[in-house]
C-alpha cells in the first residue's frame, strides 16, 4: 500500500489547478483519473470563455472566483504562452422589455467588480461588430476565450516539473477512513486493484463528485451534494464565417441557469452557437437536429446574416450542478469536512460554470484551506 500527503480525485481543470497551486507545498501530491488523460469530461466540453462575473448572486463564491480567476487567468495565458483572446462581450437587447432589462444587469456586474461594464448604444455596438443587430448591449471589454486543452495542459505539465504524481486510467471505487488516515481503493481498466492511503482527499470528481462524497457515507441528499446533469448543446457554424463577430455575442439570459444561446468564436477560426441547456438523466454526449431551428430563432434575431443551412450538429458537454429542474441557481460547495467527522477531506460539489474560468482562483482558495489543515494536523 503506497501512503502520500494528499490525493486530488479527477484530473479535470478543477483539480489540475488546485495540483498547479499546492504543488509548491512541499507535500507528496497524487492526482487520481479514471480516464487515460487529464480534462475528458465537462473541462473539454465547454465553451471556453473567460466569464466577467456578470450573473453571480452578489457576496456568491461563484461570482468572487470568476473575478479573481479572470484577472489570473489572463495573467497565466500571458505569462505562460497559453492560447487566449481577450474578445470582450456584448449581450444584446432586441426590444424594449430587453433594453430595459440591461440596466438591472449592468448594476448586478457592476456589484460584482466586473471590469469596464457598460450600456453601449446601436452606433457603438456598429463600430464593435458591424454584422450584429441590436438596439443597445452591455459591453463587458474584460470576457474572452482560452485554449482549455492547453490551459490543463500547462497545469500538468507545472505540477508534474513539482512531483505530483499523476495516476491516470485508475478509477476511485472505494473510500473509507480510520480516524486518522483515509484508505482509497482504485481499479484499473483489466480491474486489477490498488489501495493507498492519504492525510488529505480533495473530492474535484465533477459529475462523480456526489457519488465520491457518498462512498465515505456522507448523506449527499441531506446535504445538497446530490449531482443533477445538465447537458448542453453546441451547433457549428460552417459558412459565412468571415461576416462572424469577433466579440462574444450573448442574448438576454432567457431562462434561469442558462445565458442563452451565444457565439462562441474557438481561437482558431471556428465558430459554434450554443449552449442550449436542459436536464438529462443519463451521461450522453449526442447531438443531433432535433433543435436546429430553436437555434436558429434564437441566434438570427442578432445575427441577421445566418441561414438555417450554415448550422451543423456539433458537441455536448454536461455540467455538475446541485440545482434541480426548475430550483434557481445555487453556489459552489467548496469545504473542508471536519464537522461532518472527516477531517482533511475537501469537497468541490456543484462545479459548473464559471470553474473554468475560476479554476486558477479555486486552486488558489483550495490551497489555503490545505494550508490551515497542515498547521491543524500537525
Ligand atoms: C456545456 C458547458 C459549457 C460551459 N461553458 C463554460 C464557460 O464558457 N466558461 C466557464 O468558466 N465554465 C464553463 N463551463 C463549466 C466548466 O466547463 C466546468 O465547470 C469545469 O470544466 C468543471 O471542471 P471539473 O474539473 O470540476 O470537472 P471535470 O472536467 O468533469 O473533471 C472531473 C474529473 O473527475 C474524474 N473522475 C470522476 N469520478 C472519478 C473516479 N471515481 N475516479 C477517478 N476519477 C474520476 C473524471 O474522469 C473527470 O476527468 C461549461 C460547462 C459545460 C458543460
Amino acid at each position: 500500500m503506497s501512503r502520500t500527503d494528499i490525493t486530488i480525485i479527477g484530473a479535470g481543470v478543477v483539480g489540475l489547478a488546485i495540483a498547479y497551486s499546492i504543488s509548491d507545498l512541499g507535500l507528496d501530491v497524487t492526482i487520481i483519473d479514471k480516464h487515460d488523460s487529464f480534462g475528458r469530461e465537462a473541462s473539454s466540453r465547454n465553451s471556453e470563455v473567460i466569464h466577467a462575473s456578470i450573473y453571480y448572486p452578489q457576496n456568491s463564491l461563484k461570482g468572487r472566483l470568476c473575478l479573481e480567476g479572470n484577472k489570473l487567468m489572463y495573467r497565466l495565458c500571458k505569462d505562460y504562452c497559453i492560447p487566449y483572446s481577450n474578445c470582450g462581450k456584448l449581450i444584446v437587447a432586441n426590444n424594449k422589455d430587453e433594453c430595459n432589462q440591461l440596466n438591472g444587469i449592468l448594476e448586478n456586474a457592476i456589484d460584482n467588480g466586473a471590469h469596464g461594464v457598460r450600456i453601449v448604444n446601436k452606433i457603438e455596438i456598429f463600430e464593435i461588430e458591424p454584422n450584429v443587430h441590436a438596439d443597445s448591449a452591455i459591453f463587458c471589454p474584460s470576457s474572452g476565450i482560452v485554449d482549455s486543452h492547453k490551459l490543463m495542459e500547462f497545469f500538468e505539465q507545472y505540477s508534474k516539473s513539482k512531483n505530483v504524481n499523476f495516476v491516470y486510467n485508475h478509477e476511485v471505487k472505494e473510500l473509507s477512513f480510520d480516524n486518522k488516515d483515509y484508505r482509497i481503493i482504485v481499479k484499473d481498466k483489466e480491474s486489477n486493484e490498488f489501495q493507498l492511503t492519504s492525510k488529505i482527499i480533495i473530492n474535484s470528481a465533477g459529475l462523480m463528485s456526489g457519488r465520491i462524497a457518498e462512498l465515505l457515507g456522507i448523506d449527499i441528499d441531506k446535504h445538497n451534494y446530490r449531482i443533477n446533469y445538465h447537458k448542453g448543446i453546441y451547433f457549428r457554424v460552417n459558412r459565412n464565417l468571415d461576416k462572424y463577430p469577433k466579440a462574444l455575442i450573448y442574448p438576454l439570459p432567457p431562462e434561469s441557469g442558462s445565458v442563452g444561446i451565444h457565439t462562441t468564436p474557438d481561437l482558431y477560426g471556428g465558430m459554434r452557437l450554443g449552449p442550449h441547456f436542459f436536464w438529462s438523466d443519463e451521461i450522453d454526449y449526442s447531438v443531433d437536429n432535433t433543435f436546429l431551428k430553436y437555434f436558429f430563432g434564437s441566434a438570427v434575431r442578432y445575427l441577421p446574416f445566418l441561414d438555417i443551412e450554415d448550422l451543423k450538429p456539433d458537441m455536448a458537454g454536461i455540467m455538475s450542478s446541485i440545482q434541480k429542474e426548475g430550483e434557481m441557481m445555487k453556489d459552489f460547495v467548496i469545504r473542508e469536512e471536519s464537522d461532518k467527522g472527516f477531517p482533511g477531506l475537501i469537497n468541490l460539489i456543484g462545479m459548473e460554470s464559471p470553474a473554468l474560468t475560476a479554476s486558477p482562483a479555486i486552486g488558489e482558495y483550495v490551497k489555503e484551506i490545505v494550508m490551515n489543515l497542515i498547521r491543524r494536523l500537525r
